[in-house]
């Protein structure tokens, strides 16, 4: 394994992990809040220090125990940047010099970096790209972040939810573009009932700085000012410097090294896997596929081989309420004139969430009205990250609505909403 950084890569240092911990922090906070709504006297102050200490003590346990399983099961790390030199020929640039290695076969698993404008000028203190944020300089007073897709709405909700003022430019007239209508309209009015500043229908087009303060100008003329500005408008694959002429490996127009069912490139014995195979960008396709991949290396395709299948990827956003879905969406499926069924309960009708003083959202269950096979779901709500686990084996299996709803499930539990939106 060639690694130009830490092992564990993006997820580690600047994505999932001090992401989902900050966000931790945040909902500590909020429980505080839930607390007094239950009768309890309590307050709550961030002490940033001890957050960043926290975040990365976190980083680095995640860290040692991911090298302490390469190195227990013998792989070889070098530190260095690898490229191809040949089909069969790796090199990697190390601090002592270039290493050569053969092999028989080969992972391509660089990854992707924030995409930065040229009209972003990304100064690591006032104007930040997603690697600069965790943890951030400082809590910002007015932060303005600019993308609604899920890193958007996800630091959205962090900064908000760890006291900042937050104003979020959104290119079309929904957050969350690609999810649920219903589902984005949940989280569209917590940020409005915290405060956050929804920009619609605008694209930033220039980023400017003087001295604290930053202005975002947008293409419809309004412009926003603040104290920090976040960019959070997608990524871009790293392949630019993997040489992969070389080897006569092929990369798309948007610089994605694609790969088929097995996830092998046009070169059979090169591989590509997680972001820069321009597939779902998630840490947990990534590594699915990396397993994908070493059983079809080690030929285990000749026993029943279950091939990925992205359209039943689970995926989350954590934000309050957290918001999870798998499988067929809604709109599409209707606007492909595709017969469904669409059942969907409140969380306001369980018991759980009432005990727990939190029934935002809802379950929404998809399933074939023929056969009862489930198809996909949505949940918005507490424990959504969680709870979509039960929707996503059901999806993965062709297991029916019926086979959730004779389940016996515990009571009172917020998973019983799943089998009510099922019945
Ligand atoms: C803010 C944010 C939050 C996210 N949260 C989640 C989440 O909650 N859940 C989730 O599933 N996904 C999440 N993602 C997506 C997830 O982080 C990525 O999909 C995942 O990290 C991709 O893994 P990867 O192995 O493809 O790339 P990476 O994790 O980026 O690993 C690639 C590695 O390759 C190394 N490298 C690159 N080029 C070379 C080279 N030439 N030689 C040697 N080494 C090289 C890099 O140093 C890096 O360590 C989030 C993304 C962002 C931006």
């Amino acid at each position: 394994m060639i690694e130009r950084d830490i092992v564990g890569g993006a997820a580690h240092l600047w994505d999932c992990i001090p992401s989902k911990a900050m966000i931790a922090t945040g909902g500590a906070l909020a429980e505080i809040d839930r607390a007094r709504a239950m009768g309890l006297s309590a307050e709550g102050r961030i002490d940033f220090d001890a957050l960043r200490e926290r975040v990365a003590s976190i980083e680095q346990r995640l860290h040692d125990s991911v090298r302490g399983l390469l190195e227990s099961q013998g792989v070889q790390l070098l530190r260095g940047t690898g490229r191809l030199a040949g089909p069969n020929q790796v090199i990697a640039e190390t601090g002592d010099g270039p290493v050569e290695i053969e092999a028989d076969a080969i992972l391509l698993a660089t990854g992707s970096r924030p995409r930065l404008p040229e009209w972003a000028p990304v100064d690591g203190e006032r104007v930040l790209s997603t690697r600069q944020a965790y943890p951030p300089p400082e809590i910002p007073d007015h932060l303005i972040v600019i993308g609604s897709g899920v890193t958007g709405v996800e630091f959205t909700h962090m900064f908000s939810a760890l006291g900042s003022d937050v104003t979020l430019v959104v290119s079309r007239q929904q957050v969350l573009p690609a999810k649920d209508p219903e589902v984005a309209a949940v989280l569209e009015a917590e940020f409005v009932r915290r405060g956050v500043k929804l920009l619609k229908g605008a694209r930033a087009q220039a980023i400017g700085r003087e001295g604290d303060r930053v202005f975002v100008a947008c293409d419809d003329g309004r412009a926003v000012d603040g104290t920090h500005v976040l960019l959070c408008i997608g990524s871009i694959p790293n392949s630019d410097d993997l040489d992969c002429a070389a080897a006569g490996v092929e990369i798309d127009e948007n610089g994605y090294v694609q790969g088929n069912r097995h996830c092998q490139t046009n070169v059979a014995h090169i591989y590509s896997a997680g972001d820069v195979s321009g597939r779902l960008p998630l840490s947990s396709v990534a590594s699915m596929q990396g397993r994908k991949i070493a059983e079809h290396v080690m030929g285990l395709t000749a026993v029943a081989h279950r091939h990925l299948d992205y359209d039943k990827a689970a995926s989350a956003i954590f934000t309050e309420p957290e918001i999870a879905d798998v499988g067929l969406a809604e709109a599409e499926a209707f606007a492909a004139g595709r017969k469904l069924r669409v059942t969907k309960v409140p969380f306001s009708a369980n018991a759980k969430a009432l005990i727990e003083g939190d029934a935002r959202g809802f379950v929404k269950i998809l399933s074939d009205p023929a056969t009862g096979v489930v198809l996909g779901g949505s949940i918005v709500g507490r424990g959504a990250a969680e709870l979509i686990s039960v929707v996503a084996v059901a999806v993965a299996n062709g297991l029916t609505a019926a086979d959730i709803v004779d389940s016996l499930l515990v009571h009172p539990a917020l998973a019983e909403s799943l089998a009510d939106a099922a019945s």
